[in-house]
């Protein structure tokens, strides 16, 4: 299951639990695909999103959105590192996380890498 990869988040609306969904098309360029409330479980329990994923050159499917309130963007937060939604078109944020706000002043390249990210 290295072709598929769920990534925890947040909706900033209703504070509830989601998961990004990717999948790894051709070309080893992930795709993220859907929002969905519930990710599956590995045949040993373990939650997919421990794996770490390059995203750099991740692309967007027009059927992404928050499945809590239908936001098409998402941001990690520069305090917890976590993954709120967002409208994808405005630069001010809202962390569900910590609470923490401010401004998008990158792009998110890698899950669990360094570079990119909002920052309050
Ligand atoms: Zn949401
Ligand atoms: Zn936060």
């Amino acid at each position: 299951m290295d072709n598929l990869f769920f990534l925890e988040a947040k909706c900033v609306h209703t504070n509830n639990t989601f998961y990004i969904r990717f999948d790894k098309a051709a070309g080893g360029v992930w795709c993220q695909t859907y929002g969905v409330k519930f990710a599956p479980q590995s045949t040993t329990g373990t939650a997919y999103n421990k794996m770490e994923i390059d995203i750099s050159k991740s692309t967007v499917g027009p059927q992404y959105k928050c499945p809590h309130c239908g936001n098409t963007g998402y941001v990690r937060c520069g305090t917890c590192g976590k993954i709120t939604c967002k409208p994808s078109n405005t630069k001010d944020f809202t962390c569900a996380h910590c609470g923490k706000t401010g401004v998008v002043n990158g792009v998110i390249k890698g899950i669990g890498g360094s570079s990119g990210m909002g920052q309050g």
